[in-house]
């Protein structure tokens, strides 16, 4: 049974990373209750109550990428120190610039595809002007900060949307953003420390989700595997690759588990951390050039590419 302290230290951490209201509080508290005292699940829960009881709590998209990043190195590092591999590993952070340049680096999402046949672009430069500035609005608001409904207006002012068009693509694009950076929290988890990850999806579980989005709830799969979700393969909840009919409007999320490692792995994560402890102006350098490589390569050679290469950190 968890006890009561670390459902308050949690949430209080929490309050220090969302800016919760009273409000998160008693979402937290239905988030322990209906986890029925698995730790594991509550930031999850907490993040679709917080969906149901107010938009405003996790759907801004102020500072989206920077929350859902946080929150799930919070919850990685909290399951290494419960399983003993490590404490704190260090949180890459990343300016407002590098942010940008990950989600521009994003596929267009697919709910574009719907709007080219609803406003009947077929014309390929209206298209991609099209495509560019609704990517722009979506850039700006998260790079910014700006609210869901400030999102929904400028939407509408671009597009010949209804509000609840608009709205809907507001928080399709919140969800996918904070979907994707969970995903970029746990690569650069993996990639630092060499740490084996699982993801699972959690189902939003509301009377409007799909059915096989209900099945989906905590299917588990290897960090870089995909799920399968109705027979189409996903990377993650929102997956920018999946089809619009599989992704718009969706609620559902997914977090990272830490799996038990080898005890070879576990020795060797020990190692590189306090290599990076005592070599911290090295390691941002080395970070930074890691990143631009990865940036720039294909799926098949981010497979080959090493953090550590090159690196004595057998001490
Ligand atoms: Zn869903």
């Amino acid at each position: 049974m968890i006890s009561q302290e670390l459902v308050y230290e949690r949430l209080r951490r929490l309050e220090l990373i969302i800016d919760a209201s009273n409000e998160l509080k008693n979402v937290g508290i239905r988030a322990t209750i209906e986890a029925g005292g698995d730790v594991d699940d509550i930031v999850t829960l907490m993040e679709h109550f917080g969906h149901e009881t107010g938009e405003d709590i996790r759907m801004a998209m102020a500072g989206v990428f920077d929350d859902a990043y946080a929150l799930q190195h919070i919850d990685i590092s909290r399951q290494l120190t419960e399983r003993n591999v490590m404490d704190n590993p260090f949180a890459i952070v990343r300016t407002h610039e590098e942010i940008r340049e990950l989600m521009e680096s994003l596929e267009h999402p697919s709910f574009t595809q719907i709007a080219f046949e609803r406003l009947g672009l077929t014309d390929p430069i209206a298209r991609q002007d099209f495509i560019d500035k609704l990517s722009n609005i979506f850039v700006d608001a998260l790079t910014e900060g700006t609210s869901i409904n400030d999102l929904t207006r400028r939407l509408m002012r671009a597009t010949d949307y209804q509000r609840y068009q608009a709205k809907r693509i507001a928080q399709t694009e919140t969800m996918r953003y904070a979907n994707h950076a969970r995903k970029v929290c746990a690569d650069d988890i993996a990639n630092t420390y060499g740490v084996r990850l699982n993801k699972r999806w959690y189902s939003a579980l509301m009377e409007t989700t799909r059915d096989p989005h209900r099945d989906a709830d905590r299917q588990e799969v290897g960090k870089d595997e995909k799920f399968d979700v109705g027979g189409e393969l996903l990377m993650y909840p929102l997956d920018p690759r999946g089809s619009p009919e599989n992704t718009i409007n969706c609620h559902c999320s997914h977090v990272y588990i830490v799996p038990r490692q080898t005890t070879q792995a576990v020795d060797d994560i020990r190692q590189k951390q306090s290599w990076i402890s005592n070599n911290r102006e090295e390691y941002r350098r080395l970070s930074q050039a890691y990143q631009a490589r990865w940036k720039v390569a294909s799926e098949e050679e981010r497979q080959g590419l090493d953090f550590w290469q090159g690196i004595n950190w057998r001490a």
